[in-house]
């Protein structure tokens, strides 16, 4: 089963997997880098087909948190944990209790929070193993639904971008969203506060209806979307939604969304930039939700109570270095995800060095 040979792993510290059989519990928890502080990420539940899978994904999903992290400037490392099974059938307090004891043996270099198929209800069965949770409800440092946070941070890219792509403000451009879940619907409410035009589906029709009846949306079929006439294209949904078959008929000039992974794949970034598009990289822009569950973790570890105000701070800032990537972008005349994943590695390598 390769490791070190697999695509995924690039320099990672470690990879760690975890059995207990009465729990039912089977999992890996990557460390990508504790170079920044300790590794910051989600526990994701999946049925994974085979072991492999799970590997590369665990060690592709710990290298993207090192990314967002050092981007977001955060004082955390990447990390995260896949839960081998079903979160339909599988999942039990056990099982859970089982992952915090898992967390508790690496000492605080790992903290855990949701991702998909992990809800809060989950994790407080882990909690009571192991301090080194985050994302959960109903205490003074606690953080809540890092939606908000995430939707707030887009709106302020999808700004920047509009501003420097079309010299315009939010008033003046029509959005195309695609996917109004938890961060598409409050986007779209803030977008629509703020006087934009909105386009948008969902595949959940009930959803995508019920936003536009507070927003003023037009609705559209969900393969509709990329063929909105539309300013700024904003990926909400699933990973990949950008690709060599969408691309050719996205009419904005102005990609910038909250979905993790918006890109299939290298070339289409490649290709996004060679059409004059500007494009916020999404591990950029949609660092809010990890801001906001760092100030749960800060506080956490200080005995003090979540802090608004840092987190205000911390979203400023995410904006400056989107600032900076497209400034880079520009005068190397690369793609902006590329030179944003290179400017996260010299941030990591500087701390490693440091
Ligand atoms: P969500 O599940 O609440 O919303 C996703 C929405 O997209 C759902 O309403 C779903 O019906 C819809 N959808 C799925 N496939 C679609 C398609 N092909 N066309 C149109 N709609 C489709 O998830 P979320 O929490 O809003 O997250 C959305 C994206 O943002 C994900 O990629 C997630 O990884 C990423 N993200 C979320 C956060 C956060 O704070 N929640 C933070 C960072 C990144």
């Amino acid at each position: 089963m390769p490791i070190f040979s697999s695509p995924a792993f690039e320099d990672h510290e470690a990879l760690h997997a975890f059995h207990d059989a009465e729990a039912g519990l089977n999992c890996l928890i990557a460390i990508h880098s504790t170079a920044l502080g300790p590794a910051g990420g989600g526990v994701r539940m999946w049925p994974y087909p085979d072991d492999q899978a799970a590997i590369d994904d665990a060690l592709r999903l710990s290298r993207a948190m090192s990314h967002k992290n050092a981007m977001a400037g955060l004082e955390l490392g990447g990390g995260k944990t896949v839960v081998i099974g079903d979160p339909r059938k599988d999942k039990t307090p056990a099982l859970f209790e089982a992952l915090g004891r898992a967390i508790e043996r690496l000492g605080g270099r790992y903290w855990a929070a949701e991702d998909v198929g992990v809800s809060p209800a989950d994790l407080v069965h882990a909690r009571r193993q192991t301090g080194f949770v985050a994302g959960l409800e109903g205490h003074a440092a606690a953080s809540g639904d890092p939606s908000p946070v995430t939707a707030e941070g887009v709106r302020r890219g999808v700004a920047l971008c509009v501003r420097r792509a079309l010299g315009k403000s939010l008033g003046d451009v029509t959005v195309a969203i695609q996917g109004v879940g938890h961060v598409g619907a409050i986007l779209a409410d803030k977008l629509a506060a703020d006087g934009a035009k909105l386009i948008l589906c969902d595949v959940n029709e009930a959803q995508a209806a019920a936003v536009a009846a507070r927003t003023g949306a037009q609705v559209v079929a969900p393969d509709a979307i990329f063929d909105a006439d539309c300013d700024v294209f904003a990926p909400c949904a699933l990973g990949g939604a950008i690709s060599a078959r969408t691309l050719p008929r996205i009419r904005a000039k102005v990609v910038a969304g909250g979905a993790n992974n918006q890109l299939a794949d290298k070339a289409t970034g490649q290709a996004l930039f060679a059409a004059g598009l500007t494009y916020a990289p999404d591990f950029v822009v949609n660092a809010g939700g990890i801001i906001n569950v760092a100030a749960e973790i800060r506080a956490l570890e200080r005995g003090e109570t979540y802090d608004a105000g840092w987190v205000e701070a911390k979203l400023a800032t995410m904006i400056e270095t989107l600032a900076d990537v497209l400034d880079r972008s520009q005068a190397e005349k690369r793609p902006a995800d590329q030179v944003a994943v290179q400017m996260a590695k010299e941030r990591i390598a500087a701390a490693r060095r440091a």
